[in-house]
């Protein structure tokens, strides 16, 4: 980590940012009968009904623009609950807001996210998809790429789906890769898959979780990632901690998938 990767985050903005992750009591700034503030907040980029693009009303981070996807018209839904035909829709919409951002001039980096739950640094807990312009930063795939391989849980002509061997962070990765040209949408079933078993993963401790996107030019993939606290090796020593039980794992994704193994 070095000045290149870092990017600056504007705490004073944050100080009214509504917070429903630890206060339940905040009204939902994405349910149904916000939508009107947020229109007239001219936040709204792209309106589909359930589903609809906004500015961040809080962007925290400087020489950034912050949209977020909100996914669903219902607090409590999430990618575990939604129907496969209604999170493929979901997900050709998210592209497509992707997309309109590539088409903007003057972003270096769009990158595309998730954050469920209280450790994996979301605010507010209706469903939301965020999709960041980086007008100054970059990242750079090759120091992502070796966490892609591991046990395989599944692979045939569209989709390949592994644990990682070595994760980025501490625990367990679940990567969900596909070809860039394939237009299937096989991968949603898997996102899908991945997420709802995190009910039965290590006895379902872990609610919290990240998506995240990434491409290259011949593939696209979604990392599903438990969250729980970095551990002071890693935040303070910089050792990560590679579980041993990766191969294990794979398999009991496999039969939850009803995979035989
Ligand atoms: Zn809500």
């Amino acid at each position: 980590m070095n000045e290149k990767n870092s990017i600056k985050l504007n705490t004073a903005r944050g100080r009214n940012k509504p917070n429903t992750v630890v206060n339940k009591n905040v009204t939902c700034p994405f349910c149904t009968d916000t939508k009107p503030l947020i229109i007239q907040d001219k936040l709204m980029l792209e309106d589909r009904g359930k589903m609809f693009w906004i500015e961040n009303k809080f962007p925290l981070l400087e020489e950034a623009y912050q949209t977020l996807i909100v996914e669903t018209d219902k607090c409590g839904e999430s990618f575990a609950t939604y129907s496969l035909e209604y999170a493929k829709e979901l997900f050709s919409f998210i592209f497509e807001c992707r997309d309109k951002m590539l088409e903007t001039k003057g972003f270096k980096e769009v990158i595309l996210f998730k954050n469920h739950g209280h450790y994996s640094d979301s605010s507010i807990s209706h469903s939301h998809s965020q999709l960041v312009g980086l007008k100054e930063n970059t990242y750079d795939y090759k120091e992502i790429e070796d966490s892609m391989t591991g046990p395989l849980v599944y692979k045939d002509n569209n989709v390949r789906v592994t644990v990682s061997k070595v994760p980025r962070a501490e625990f367990f990765e679940f990567n969900v890769i596909w070809k860039r040209q394939n237009q299937t949408q096989d991968y949603v079933k898997w996102v899908q898959t991945l997420i709802q078993y995190l009910s039965v993963f290590k006895k379902g401790r872990f609610t919290s979780y990240n998506l995240v996107f990434h491409e290259t030019d011949e593939e696209c993939m979604i990392k599903v990632i438990p969250r729980k606290p970095n551990s002071v090796y890693y935040i303070g020593f910089g050792i990560r901690q590679t579980p041993r039980d990766t191969e294990q794992i794979a398999n009991e994704i496999k039969k939850f998938s009803g995979l035989s193994v």
